[in-house]
Parts: structure tokens; C-alpha cells; sequence
């Protein structure tokens, strides 16, 4: 995470130093890098350039869901960038910082009616629809408006993601998308009905995934259907192949963006010069992770320090309604001391101070700690602050964006008053 980088001996966000966002903001806090933003989105939209693709052949549509602050969502829409969104809340998100709903894309396997109407009033550019009851759903509704829907079919092309089982998607065996058997009679069933468009074909089989392999292989059982389909004309605009590409959390190391989109694009282009004259198709992405993941960390204060018989303990003001990650799936994040000192380091399980024996962000680190240090939990952006919740009537984290030697506070810090508000008594 060249953006968060020790500076004589203390951890800086680009240029400001984390004991300065905790002095003037508290912690816990999720602290963004702008220009780690930018670089990986642009590492997506370089690539695209790369492959002489423009806006109506090649679109990246940010996964809301990974990162929604409205900060983020505003800098990426001012990037170029699409969204995909997997609810109507996500959409107003979206909408509310100034992005564009002609570029959303709108995933999800429980779409309700509400959700349905609110998407097509603001005319978005794609529905990706997840079973033939939602299909005849949105046919009613879109019938209701007077609309056409705008539809691709998610189909599960049924390869191994080979990443965490709670984190892939492409399987037989999962809730999501349409039976790679059943895509065909799904595709016909949707041209015949009169209030749906076929407009195009999308996949996503997992996240986190550090080879593109599987990605290359779902292409190109992607591909086979939208020419099956051509063949009945059925004939799609675009091919979206979901998001899914991994980040170093520890030692990991994943494909290049670059080299993944390279390797990708040569594969359609060779398709289409194959069997389409050479006709573009406009190509989707939805990355998530390696957008928002490592361009964020958790700030946090040590509370106490509790050595016991057989473990040690740094008990930290966030905890797992803060950071999800590491009690749903087990995930490990890296942790950095903000100071670096030079005493003895001990091993340390950091824990907060959640009721719950799941409540841990990291186990058996070495760190040279001493109480009311800061850590950083590293390669927090993504599927940090938009999981937290409120357990234990805690209050949710602030969030700041650091953009070269400035600090911007882009979500308060959620005050238990706040939490409340929504309640009543009954007597
Ligand atoms: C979560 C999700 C993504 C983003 O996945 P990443 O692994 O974060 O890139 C993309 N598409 C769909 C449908 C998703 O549910």
C-alpha cells in the first residue's frame, strides 16, 4: 500500500500522519487515499484505453457495494466510472454524489418490486437479472411504467473461483445467477416477453481471486452462449464478466489489472474478428476490491494491553461491528503500529471490546505496542466500513479521504443518539 508509507518513523496517509487524522478526528477511523483511488481505477480505464476501447465498448462499473461512501462514489463518477449496484438504497447513493444512472447496472438475486420501479424511473442501463421469476417480476413492473427493461442474464458458468468458499459465486452449488443449462431457454423467455429488452450477458464468479484464470475460462463459456444466442438472433450489446480480481492482504499476489484486461480483450477481439466480422461488443467490469481495498485502512487506538498466561491481548477501540472481515470469513488483515518503536515486540492477539469471543481484527502479531498507541489496520477500504453495523449501540466510524496534505471528514462519526432516533417506547 505505497500510500500509506512510515515518514521518520510514523505512518502517513499520503502526506498527513495518522496521529494527526486521530488527534483532530478520534478513532476508530477509516482513513481513504484519493490518489490510491485514482490509481486503481485508472489501471482499469488505462487498460481499456490500451485495448482502443472507448465509453461505448468498454464500461467499469465500480461495485457500490465494496466502498459506498459518497465521497468515493463522487470521485469515481467524476473518473468516468460506471456502478454496479445490488439495491435501491445503493442507487439514491449513487445518484446522490453526482453519478450518472445511465451507467448502473443492477445485480442482486432479490430485487423487489419497489427497487424494480425506482431503477427503471431513472433509466438505468441494466438490470442483471438472477432467475426467470425475477424476469417475469420486472416484466410486470417495466408493463406498469410503460418501460422496457433493459436485461442481462447472470449466468453461472459453473467454474471453480478457487477463493474462499463464502466468496465465490460461480459455482452450481451457490444462490446466484442461472444455470449455465438453463441460460438459453431463460434468453428465449425474456425476448418473449414485451415489456423486457435483451440487452446482454453477465457472470461473476467470486472475489478475491488472484489468478484470472477462471475469469478467462468464464469468458469463454460466456462467449459460447452469446453466440448460440446469435445464431436464434438473440443478439447481445454487451458481455460483462463481473469483478472479482484479488488484493495483497499478506503475501498474496494477484494478476495485474493490466495484464488480466490485456489478456481478456485479446480473447474477444479474436472472437469477433472470429465469428462477428470483427463487430465490437462492449465489454463490462464490476471490480469492487481492487478499487477501494487497499486504498483504505482502520485507525484505531489500544485501549489496554492485557498480557495473560498463555496470550496476549491488545484490546483496540474498533471491533468486528467495524471491521466484519476477519469474524465472517476468518480474513486476515495486517496491522501496522503508527509509531514505530524500537522496544521488544510481543505477540498479540488484537481484539475489541465486543461481547463476543468472534470479535478479534488480528491474532499472533508481533508488535512493539505500549497502551493509547495507534495501529492501522491495513487494506480496510473495501467491505470494511459498508458491512459495519451497530452492535453493541456503537456507533459507526468516522471517515476521512486524504488528498496529498489535506484531510476531509466524508462521514461523521455516528453518535449513540443517532442509533436510537429511529425507536420508540410502548407502555
Ligand atoms: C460484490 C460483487 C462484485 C464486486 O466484487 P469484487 O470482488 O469486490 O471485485 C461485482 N459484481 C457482483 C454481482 C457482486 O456481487
Amino acid at each position: 500500500m505505497p500510500h500509506f508509507s512510515y515518514q521518520n518513523g510514523v505512518l502517513h496517509a499520503e502526506r498527513v500522519a495518522l496521529t494527526d487524522i486521530a488527534k483532530q478526528f478520534g478513532s476508530p477511523t477509516y482513513v481513504y487515499s484519493k490518489a490510491a483511488l485514482v490509481e486503481h481505477f485508472s489501471a482499469y480505464a488505462n487498460a481499456c484505453k490500451k485495448n482502443g476501447r472507448n465509453a461505448d465498448t468498454a464500461l467499469v462499473c465500480y461495485s457500490v457495494k465494496s466502498n459506498s461512501n459518497l465521497a468515493v462514489l463522487h470521485l469515481l463518477s467524476k473518473l468516468g466510472s460506471g456502478f454496479d449496484i445490488v439495491s435501491g438504497g445503493e442507487l439514491l447513493r449513487v445518484i446522490a454524489a453526482g453519478g450518472n444512472p445511465r451507467k448502473v447496472i443492477f445485480s442482486g438475486v432479490g430485487k423487489n418490486e419497489e427497487e424494480m420501479r425506482l431503477a427503471l424511473s431513472h433509466d438505468i442501463l441494466c438490470f442483471n437479472v438472477e432467475s426467470v421469476a425475477e424476469l417475469h417480476r420486472l416484466n410486470q413492473v417495466a408493463k406498469e411504467l410503460g418501460k422496457r427493461a433493459p436485461v442481462s442474464l447472470r449466468v453461472n458458468p459453473n467454474v471453480d473461483a478457487k477463493t474462499h468458499p463464502y466468496i465465490s459465486t460461480g459455482l452450481k452449488e451457490n444462490k446466484f445467477g442461472i444455470a449455465y443449462e438453463d441460460a438459453l431457454l431463460t434468453y428465449r423467455t425474456a425476448a418473449g416477453m414485451s415489456n423486457i429488452k435483451v440487452v446482454g450477458i453477465d457472470c461473476h464468479i467470486g472475489s478475491q481471486l488472484l489468478d484470472d484464470a477462471p475469469l478467462l475460462q468464464a469468458l469463454d463459456k460466456v462467449i459460447e452462449l452469446v453466440d448460440q444466442l446469435a445464431e436464434e438472433g438473440i443478439v447481445l450489446h454487451h458481455l460483462d464478466i463481473g469483478g472479482g480480481i484479488g488484493i495483497t492482504y499478506d503475501q498474496e499476489r494477484p494478476v495485474a489489472i493490466g495484464a488480466y484486461l490485456d489478456r481478456l480483450f485479446a480473447r474477444v477481439d479474436q472472437w469477433r474478428q472470429r465469428r462477428h466480422n470483427g463487430s465490437p461488443i462492449q465489454v463490462m467490469f464490476e471490480p469492487g476490491r481492487s478499487i477501494a481495498g487497499n486504498a483504505g485502512i482502520l485507525l484505531t487506538k489500544v485501549e489496554y494491553l492485557k498480557h495473560g498466561e498463555t496470550k496476549n491481548f491488545a484490546v483496540v477501540d474498533a471491533a468486528m461491528n467495524d471491521l466484519m472481515r476477519p469474524a465472517m470469513y476468518e480474513a486476515w488483515h495486517a496491522v501496522q503500529p503508527v509509531l514505530q518503536r524500537t522496544s521488544a515486540v510481543q505477540t498479540y492477539d488484537v481484539v475489541g471490546p465486543v461481547c463476543e469471543s468472534g470479535d478479534w481484527l488480528a491474532r499472533g502479531r508481533a508488535l512493539a505496542i505500549e497502551q493509547g498507541d495507534l495501529l492501522a489496520i491495513m487494506s480496510a477500504g473495501a467491505y470494511g466500513m459498508s458491512m459495519a453495523s451497530n452492535y453493541n449501540t456503537r456507533g459507526r466510524a468516522a471517515e476521512v479521504l486524504v488528498d496529498g496534505d489535506r484531510v476531509h471528514l466524508v462521514r461523521k462519526r455516528e453518535v449513540p443518539e443517532n442509533l436510537f432516533a429511529l425507536e420508540s417506547i410502548v407502555d
